[in-house]
Order: structure tokens, then C-alpha cells, then sequence
């Protein structure tokens, strides 16, 4: 399947989580193989040749991240919510619109001057993947650029990721 047929499979789904808010379900696009496998080609193609470990943010990009990580051969690290990790190696919190989040790094898994990249589903306001890097950073490691099948460009994550290399297969 050509990318841009794989990419339309995203469902857009009005008020949700709260009213006025446009969400992007990408439920149909994980559940065609050929869609999946398509993205899965795009996002790796995306990676720095130096990128050494793929970093996937709870829950969606966990499944990209082990797609990718496979398809290239490279090990996958969980950034993960928090609460879900017996070791935690670091912590970022980070604002919300309303409230606030938080991403963990298990121990043992980063080592001091690993190359990473952090693959997402969608970039929003770029919290997330700011959060994600910094956790990574904190640990030592380079991330060579964030990866995401969509990008909510009025929303501004590119901005807020600053200098960092940032790839979309779409941009809406
Ligand atoms: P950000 O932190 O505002 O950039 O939001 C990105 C995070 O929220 C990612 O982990 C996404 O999974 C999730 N997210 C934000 N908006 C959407 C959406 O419309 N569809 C699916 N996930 C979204």
C-alpha cells in the first residue's frame, strides 16, 4: 500500500476526548496490515543511520517503536507513564493544558552516549516528545530526532521541540 492510502486510513473523530477537539484515531491504520506495514516503512526511513535504539512513548508509540526497531534491527526503549516500572531511571513532568503528566525511563536500559530516536503516533503541542527527549537526555543519551506518523502542525510541537530533527509522514 502506498503511504498516502495508509496515511487515510487515520479516522478523525469529532469532541473527542472534550468537546471541539478533532481526534485522530489511528485504530485503522494499526489494524490494516498493509497500512501498518507501510507507516512502519515510512517512520524507519525517517531514522538517523546513526540511531542505535528506537524509544517508543506509552502506549501507540510502543508499537511503532517495536515495528521499526525490528524492521532495522535496532532494541526498543519503553518511555513509560508513570507507576508501571519496578526501576525508574528518571522522571520528567511536564504541563498539560490542564494539569500535568509525567514519563519514566526504566533503570538499566540507557547507557551514557546512546544514540535514540523517540518515535510517537501523533505531535501535538510537543510536550510529550519534549518530555521524552529530556528524559533521555538526562540519561545520557543523544536523541538523533523524533519520528511521528502525524503531526497537528497548528498546535506547534515543531516549535516547541526546538533545534531537534523532526519527521512527519503527514502534517495536517
Ligand atoms: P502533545 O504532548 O500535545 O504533543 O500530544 C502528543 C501525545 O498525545 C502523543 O503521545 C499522542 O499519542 C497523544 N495525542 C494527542 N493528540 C492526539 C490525537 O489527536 N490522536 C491520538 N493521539 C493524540
Amino acid at each position: 500500500m502506498r503511504l498516502e492510502a495508509a496515511l487515510d486510513l487515520i479516522a478523525e473523530v469529532p469532541d473527542f476526548p472534550e468537546p471541539g477537539v478533532l481526534f485522530r484515531d489511528l485504530s485503522p491504520l494499526f489494524a490494516d496490515g498493509a497500512g501498518f506495514a507501510a507507516v512502519t516503512d515510512g517512520l524507519a526511513a525517517t531514522l538517523a543511520p546513526e540511531a542505535e535504539l528506537v524509544a517508543g512513548v506509552e502506549a501507540r508509540g510502543f508499537l511503532l517503536a517495536a515495528a521499526v526497531g525490528y524492521l532495522r534491527g535496532l532494541g526498543v526503549v519503553l518511555v513509560r507513564k508513570p507507576g508501571k516500572l519496578p526501576a525508574v531511571a528518571g522522571r520528567v513532568d511536564y504541563a498539560l493544558e490542564y494539569g500535568t503528566a509525567s514519563v519514566e525511563l526504566p533503570a538499566g536500559v540507557v547507557r551514557a552516549g546512546q544514540r535514540i530516536a523517540v518515535l510517537d503516533d501523533v505531535l501535538a503541542t510537543g510536550g510529550t516528545a519534549v518530555a521524552a527527549g529530556k528524559l533521555l537526555e538526562d540519561a545520557g543519551a543523544t536523541v538523533t530526532g523524533v519520528s511521528v506518523v502525524l503531526e497537528l502542525a497548528a498546535l506547534g510541537g515543531r516549535a516547541a521541540l526546538g533545534g531537534r530533527s523532526v519527521h512527519a509522514l503527514r502534517s495536517v
